[in-house]
């Protein structure tokens, strides 16, 4: 466990030498999501878009948010099953439909 950079929140190097962009470092300091919304073509229950921290963007993290209810009864309603969260891991993930 290295420390992490306070800039970006990446673990290997610093803030002085951070290798972020602007951009990288505006999204670092956004708030942690607290939920995930399921997206076909835009959000089900029409939340605006949203920026998330990078370190949220990994599975890894993103998988550990619950699903937005509002989204879970669209996604139910609209394909008639019900939404698999967390996600199987990709690994185990053999089916190929897109
Ligand atoms: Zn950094
Ligand atoms: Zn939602």
């Amino acid at each position: 466990m290295g420390r992490k950079c306070s800039v970006c929140n990446i673990e290997g190097h610093t803030a002085r030498n951070c290798p972020a962009s602007e951009d990288e470092r505006r999204r670092a300091k956004l708030p942690a999501p607290t939920k995930i919304h399921i997206t076909i073509d835009k959000k089900l229950c029409g939340a605006e878009p949203e920026d998330w921290p990078p370190q949220w963007l990994e599975d890894e993290m993103a998988q550990t948010l619950p699903v937005c209810e509002e989204c879970a009864v669209l996604y139910q309603e609209l394909t008639g099953r019900t939404i698999v969260w967390p996600r199987v891991p990709l690994e185990n993930n053999s089916n190929s439909e897109a």
